[in-house]
């Protein structure tokens, strides 16, 4: 008997993968949470039926969410984290010995449980002592804060469900008060391939604009999401991606790093025409 994994991308097109077993199934309160393993993808995390992560590509991700930021930034000390319950972005913050605080914000505690047991690759950095768990909606969450962190990643789920809410102008003007005054926010900004996903790319991309002097797109390829064209946003209240990059201190860093790498920083916001067409449209 053969065992398929099958997300929707459009009312046209699937993506599946063979799984050689299921490792966790739960209704939580807030979602559904699979955990599978496979041959070609090794274990990967599903929510909703949604792909998060998969063993196999998740450095990709994580990679370009953290080190992009920290390679611009020359002083981070304190970090949010909203989502990324799977430890992802946690992992690869963790490697800088000289940020101090990392407040991650889950609104679902049992994917973190889930992940500690059956994702270590990525639920490994959990008992760092800079490290402190929240359970609660990040929607909530930011708006307590007013000049507190230099870094805040959103690391979320997709505009519906839980995470709808971490799209919405009121959370971004949020995460703008929280934010220092030379703060930078990194969103996981959709991709702009199929239309249903360009909308929610533009849409969150507008409020962006609204909130923060400086908002950027970059790009990578994430072969298990849909179209395997994935963006994230760069806002800044002052450092420009690029004008700002700061390459040798980052390279001084000493850092081995799967997919990031200097030129790939620069080169990662050099967007297809199609694509800033839909971004200038909303600019
Ligand atoms: N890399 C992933 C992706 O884009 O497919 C995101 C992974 S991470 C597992 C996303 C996490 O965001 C989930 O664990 C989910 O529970 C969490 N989340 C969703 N809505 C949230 C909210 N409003 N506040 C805090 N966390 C939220």
């Amino acid at each position: 008997m053969e065992l398929w994994f099958t997300e929707k991308h459009t009312e046209n097109v699937q993506l599946s993968i063979k799984v050689d077993k299921q490792l966790y199934s739960s209704q939580s309160e807030f979602q559904r949470i699979d955990i599978f393993d496979s041959k070609e993808f090794g274990r990967f995390l599903t929510l909703d039926g949604y792909m998060m992560l998969t063993q196999k590509d998740e450095f990709i991700y994580h990679e370009m969410m953290v080190h992009v930021p920290m390679a611009v930034h020359p002083n981070v000390r304190r970090v949010l984290v909203i989502g990324g319950g799977d430890g992802g972005t946690v992992r690869e913050l963790i490697r800088y010995p000289f940020i101090e605080q990392i407040d991650l914000v889950e609104i679902d505690e049992e994917v973190v449980e889930a992940c500690k047991q059956h994702l270590q690759q990525t639920a490994c950095g959990f008992d760092d002592a800079r490290v402190k768990c929240f359970y609660e909606d990040g929607l909530k969450y930011v708006r307590r804060f007013e000049d507190t962190y230099d870094l805040i990643l959103v690391d979320s789920t997709d505009p519906f469900g839980p995470g709808e809410g971490l799209f919405t102008k009121e959370f971004y003007g949020n995460c703008y008060k929280a934010l220092k005054e030379d703060g930078i926010m990194v969103n996981q900004h959709e991709s702009p391939f199929y239309p249903a996903d360009a909308v929610a790319m533009q849409r969150a991309h507008k409020r962006i604009v609204e909130s923060f002097p400086i908002s950027k797109v970059y790009q990578a390829h994430i072969p298990t999401y849909p179209s395997g064209h994935w963006l994230f946003g760069f806002a800044s209240k002052k450092y420009h991606p690029l004008a700002d990059q700061r390459v040798e201190a980052w390279k001084a860093y000493g850092l081995k790093t799967k997919y990031y790498n200097e030129q790939l920083h620069a080169g990662a916001f050099a967007l297809p025409n199609y694509v800033e067409e839909m971004l200038e449209h909303v600019e």
